[in-house]
């Protein structure tokens, strides 16, 4: 099972990933988590993305994959994994998917988990820590008996100071604009499949594993995809020796833009206007000789 799992902050996507890895056996693929694995440990690639965090940069989509690409290598991921924290934007889907077609496995599914944007703000701006204990409340959905109050052991209970509604708010959105798109992305490839994050851990979690178990089997994808990059060479072969053609049909687009300027029809009108100020500057004058051009080559090919 190779699956991308897209789910907003405070959705439960890491409890119900969670449940994933224990039912089929797979990893877990966090690229925040490979990032400190490959820092601490000193790997290549965790040098090259401690430069980067060094200076303040962001780490490059292709020194992410190459941490992907190793970690795709483990026995463990041989069954699969879910991919988690990326993509998170169309570049890097689309970077994901070459990496991925290349090992010769491509992504079976994007499983979106669906949360209502109410809900989330809900589980995020709810949120109530204590501060003697530890425990975790939820003003909305699991709250203390008294307010303010731990069960456990009376200590105060604290909100964080970044889960207000403000900077949650701002957070989701920034979310849903950078998700949208991937969303999207799926969608057209005919893998996004969705599932709606409301209501008991275990019947999201059904869901989840219903849509899973019905995707085209795992095995049939894996003896698909080898045959992809075969492909590919020969496209890139019949590229290079039809250059000549290439041209060519670059030309067609050319003559096709003029042809749809030329179409246009305020010209007329805003020729007329040219001439009643010939105060004007020299550009107006330089356009109206194109547009004349433009026409005569019209009337030439007629
Ligand atoms: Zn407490």
């Amino acid at each position: 099972m190779r699956i991308v799992l897209i789910g907003a902050p405070g959705g439960g996507k890491g409890t119900q990933a969670k449940m994933l890895i224990e039912k089929y056996g797979i990893p877990q693929i966090s690229t925040g988590d490979l990032l400190r694995e490959a820092v601490a440990a000193g790997s290549p690639l965790g040098m090259r993305a401690k430069q980067a965090m060094d200076a303040g940069q962001l780490v490059s989509d292709d020194i992410v994959l190459d941490m992907i690409r190793e970690r795709l290598a483990k026995p463990d991921a041989k069954k699969g994994f879910i991919l988690d924290g990326f993509p998170r934007n169309l570049a890097q889907a689309g970077a994901l998917d070459k990496m991925l077609e290349k090992i010769g496995g491509g992504l079976q599914t994007a499983l979106h988990l669906d949360v209502d944007f109410d809900v989330l703000m809900k589980r995020l701006t709810g949120r109530r820590t204590c501060t003697a204990c530890g425990q975790m409340y939820n003003v909305y959905f699991g709250p203390s008996r008294v307010e303010g109050v731990c069960d456990k052991c009376g200590g105060k209970l604290m909100q964080r100071s970044d889960d207000n509604e403000a900077t949650i708010g701002n957070r989701l959105k920034v979310y849903e604009n950078q998700t949208a798109p991937l969303i999207d992305y799926y969608r057209k490839q005919g893998k996004l499949r969705t599932v709606q994050g409301l209501g008991e851990i275990k019947g999201i979690f059904n869901s989840i594993v219903k849509v899973l178990e019905s995707l085209p089997s795992a095995k049939s994808a894996v003896a698909k995809s080898p045959a992809a990059p075969a492909k590919k060479k020969t496209a890139k072969k019949k590229a290079g020796k039809k250059k000549a053609g290439k041209k060519k049909v670059a030309k067609k687009a050319g003559k096709k833009k003029a042809k749809k300027t030329a179409k246009g029809k305020p010209k007329a009108a805003k020729k007329k206007a040219g001439k009643k100020k010939p105060a004007k500057s020299a550009k107006v004058k330089k356009k109206g000789k194109k547009k004349g051009k433009k026409k005569n080559k019209k009337k030439g090919k007629k």
